[in-house]
């Protein structure tokens, strides 16, 4: 690109054209759409110059240009069909300040105008940088045919109105809103009973697209945190605050389900009947349902949904479906859980990396790279490892992990309840037994609370007491 577009603001400021003939013509009639101040000099003007100039629509010196004259113009038109004075005016202009374009010569000019298709505010502008003319002024006729004229007031009253759209949801709805208001509603308007009939036309249309909007059910994946309803998301708290149905795990705790929508259906997904978990299966079919229905669906998981928390099985389900999903994260237990103990997950020159694990899948006790893992500085947090702590130790041991290396379990992490077992590897089966956990509980491998945290927590138990 050897000239790259852009639009100059003109409004209120001078653009100054040498020459009265033909070629000046044609540059004025351009520039009589604009809201700048014209000013021509030229010599011998032709009648239709002079016509304009009578009209108060430009400015005519009926002379030759002289030093000073572009003084402050942000565009100049060299236009005098005569290649010696085009440039003695050019050079003039350029003296002023001014940006200089020389009709028909390229490479003098400073800028260059393309071709336009003109649906103000809505400017289409086409440039080939001088190399094919034919094929700008086709390119003009095809979009000057497609562009319906009604584009440039459809556009002002459009923009006025662009606050109010906001009531429909981002995106797709808004896309087909306006795309419908600008090539169907809007021109359909102005045919059959003038401009006048748009802003009402406009206001009928969003009406229709809102209440589908509306009746056209979507599915918002939300992180609820680690329990404490102060680690919500702000966005988590206002899927809540305006969600149909709520859709939860097990985990979710009650203050937070306290803050649905007081009309909100709340299904427990984790229970069913005498306490059985739903099947993965008829949780999708449930939140598809609801959807499909209509409903604003929250799906609340705890902690982030993407961590363990079965959210691909869930999007395929909606996509599959058709409907409409987007993912809020939250704050994992991993990061509540170090919190809890004043520790980070990773730190300089002890580990540059820390692994989210899972005790168990789907076929039992989970395998994991147990080498790698006993190497000294490593830590991991496991999910879902209380049954499999056993398991886990063994593994470590086998690898050759020190049997002092730290592991701290961290049960209702962030809850009033939060419990720490600070332990080591080769104590933190028999330690979680003694200690008999009965929330969940994070385990966290090469980490050990520091010591000011549990002095903390000592003293809050004694405040609770
Ligand atoms: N998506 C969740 C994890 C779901 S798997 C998240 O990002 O946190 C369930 C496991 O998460 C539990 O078995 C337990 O290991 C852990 N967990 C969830 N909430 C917890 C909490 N408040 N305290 C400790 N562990 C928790």
């Amino acid at each position: 690109m050897k000239h790259f577009p852009v639009f100059v603001a003109v409004e209120g400021r001078r653009i100054v054209v040498s020459g009265g003939g033909e070629a000046a013509v044609a540059k004025l009639r351009l520039l009589l759409k604009t809201e700048a101040h014209l000013s021509v000099f030229a010599a011998a003007p032709c009648p239709l110059i002079r016509q304009w100039a009578d009209a108060g629509k430009l400015t005519l010196h009926p002379r030759a240009l002289e030093p000073g004259d572009a003084m402050c113009a942000v565009l100049f038109y060299a236009a005098n069909e005569d290649e010696a004075e085009d440039a003695r005016v050019a050079a003039l202009a350029h003296g002023d300040g001014a940006r200089v374009n020389i009709v028909d010569n390229l490479a003098d000019s400073q800028f260059i105008t393309p071709a336009i298709v003109d649906r103000d505010p809505v400017t289409v502008a086409i440039g080939t940088e001088g190399a094919a003319p034919v094929l700008a002024r086709a390119i003009k006729r095809d979009l000057e045919e497609r562009l319906p004229a009604t584009l440039g007031p459809l556009a002002w009253i459009g923009k006025a109105f662009r606050s109010v759209v906001e009531a429909l949801p981002m995106g797709r709805a808004r896309r087909d809103f306006w795309s419908e208001y600008y090539f169907k509603t809007g021109p359909q308007a102005i045919e059959e009973e003038g401009l006048d009939a748009v802003p009402s036309a406009l206001e009928a249309l969003l009406n229709t697209h809102l209440s589908a909007s509306e009746k056209e059910g979507f599915v918002e994946l939300v992180g609820a945190g680690p329990g404490d309803p102060d680690l919500l998301t702000l966005k988590a708290r206002k899927a809540l605050d305006v969600a149909d149905v709520v859709i939860h795990d097990r985990l979710v705790t009650p203050e937070i389900l306290e803050l649905a929508r007081r009309e909100a259906l709340v299904i427990d997904a984790g229970k069913e009947g005498f306490g059985k978990a739903m099947a993965q299966d008829d949780i999708n079919a449930l939140i598809v349902e609801h959807a499909h229905a209509g409903a604003h669906v929250v799906r609340l998981k705890a902690g982030d949904p993407t961590v363990f928390g079965r959210l691909d099985e869930e999007i395929e389900a909606c996509d599959a479906a058709n409907i409409t999903w987007r993912i809020i994260p939250g704050i994992t237990a991993a990061s509540a859980a170090v919190a809890g103990i004043g520790q980070s997950l990773t730190k300089r020159q002890r580990n540059a990396s820390v692994r989210l694990l899972t005790g168990h899948d789907m076929k039992g006790f989970a395998d994991h790279d147990w080498r790698t893992l006993a190497r000294s500085g490593e830590v991991a947090a496991i999910y879902m490892g209380k049954r499999s702590a056993r398991f886990i130790q063994g593994r470590l041991m086998m690898h050759g992990a020190q049997p002092d290396t730290p592991v701290t379990f961290v049960e209702n992490a962030s809850r009033p309840d939060q419990r720490i077992v600070a332990t080591t590897l080769s104590q933190m089966a028999n330690d979680l037994s003694v200690a008999a956990l009965t929330g969940p509980a994070l385990t966290l491998y090469g980490l050990a609370p520091r010591a000011a945290m549990v002095a903390l927590k000592d003293i809050q138990k004694k405040e609770f007491a």
